[in-house]
């Protein structure tokens, strides 16, 4: 469920507008987005994987959490890291590594070489 959108953060780019796909967020008169439509949160993670910012918080629960929690303060999702925290471990954004080049699997081997194929299980 989308928790907090930090106005300090955001750079009013629309991108988490656009890419809802159950239209939770109204564009506000300053740029920066707000919750219109929270019940319809799907928790997708997709507004936060896409927020070049790092303004967004996304808690990965299906219920809205009280309006006294953590996840919804601001200073706590910065000292904890938390605040664009999803786009990070996908290792989007500028100087990050792409979680799929960090993925544990079998060595593939040089190019040509035909690699270690998986063990066919079914
Ligand atoms: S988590 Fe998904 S459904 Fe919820 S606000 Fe973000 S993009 Fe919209
Ligand atoms: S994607 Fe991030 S920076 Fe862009 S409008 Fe949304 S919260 Fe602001």
């Amino acid at each position: 469920m989308i928790e907090l959108v930090s106005a300090e953060r955001c750079i009013a780019c629309d991108k988490c507008i656009k890419v809802c796909p159950t239209d939770v967020f109204d564009r506000g008169a300053d740029g920066v987005p707000v919750l219109a439509r929270r019940d319809d949160c799907q928790t997708c993670f997709q507004c936060e994987a896409n927020c070049p910012a790092d303004a967004l918080y996304v808690a990965p629960v299906t219920r809205p959490l009280p309006d006294d929690s953590p996840a919804r303060d601001q200073e706590h999702l910065d000292r904890t890291g938390l605040l664009g925290s999803y786009r990070r471990h996908l290792g989007w954004g500028p100087g990050r590594t792409p979680a799929a080049l960090r993925a544990v699997g079998p060595s593939l081997g040089p190019p040509g070489s035909g690699g270690a194929s998986p063990p066919i299980t079914s």
